[in-house]
């Protein structure tokens, strides 16, 4: 079984996605910890990661490894685990900025879909509904308001120990959709088939709960 969950930056996918693999058991993947840790990759080696050629140029010499670790995921590129190291701010510009590129997708894609097979699966992005797993079984779209999610975002990045302010987060995350939802390929956008889940006023265990209900056909 395949379930795919999108949204905006923020929304709880990735603790949501989370709670729910381990309640049916299902594998989980994160896609945009892969964006992050090619955004990363490419500027330590001096890249800029918005110029689109110089980063298409050096993709063949990026090689990425997913691995399932328990219910954890660890993402290495040229041998080198990015995991620490990709949950700052900073790190999610770089990953909007080398994803608007076809060939970092094209790369990225062919991975999560090699990575999925064989599995019963969740995963969580921006285009996983609509273009990474058409046929996922369930596709949900999560969402919350800017605040609510630089809220959510600032707790999270506490807990890593960075503590960064709410109005930075919340312009972080309105750049990050802005250059998300209008890129040329593969825009942020809620598909027809995708079931609207508004977390604003909810928590995530009530957002797991609500995907659970309709996964296990009691919605
Ligand atoms: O989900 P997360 O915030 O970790 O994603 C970081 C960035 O990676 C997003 O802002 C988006 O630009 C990109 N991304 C994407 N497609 C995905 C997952 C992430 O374009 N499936």
């Amino acid at each position: 079984m395949q379930i795919a969950i999108d949204g905006p930056a923020g929304a709880g996918k990735s603790t949501v996605a989370r709670e729910v693999a381990a309640q049916l058991g299902f594998k989980y993947l994160d896609t945009g910890a892969m964006y992050r840790a090619i955004g990363v990759a490419l500027a330590d080696a001096g890249i800029d990661t918005a110029d689109g050629a110089a980063v298409t140029d050096a993709l063949p010499s990026v090689e990425m490894k997913v691995e399932f670790d328990g219910d954890s995921q660890k993402v290495c590129v040229n041998g080198q685990d990015m995991t620490g190291r990709i949950r700052s701010p900073e790190a999610a510009m770089q990953a909007s900025s080398v994803a608007a590129f076809p060939g970092v997708r094209d790369k990225l894609v062919e991975l999560q879909r090699r990575t999925a097979a064989g599995y019963d699966i969740i995963m969580d992005g921006r285009d996983i509904g609509s273009y990474v797993l058409p046929d996922a079984d369930y596709k949900f779209y999560l969402t919350a308001s800017p605040r609510a999610r630089a809220e959510r975002r600032r707790r999270d990045l506490l807990r890593l120990g960075q503590d960064v302010s709410e109005e930075e987060i919340e312009a972080e995350i309105r750049r990050r959709d802005a250059q998300d939802m209008h890129r040329e390929y593969a825009p942020l956008r809620q598909a027809p088939d995708q079931v609207l889940i508004d977390t604003t006023a909810m928590s995530q265990q009530e957002a797991a709960a609500e995907i659970l209900r309709i996964v296990r056909g009691q919605a």
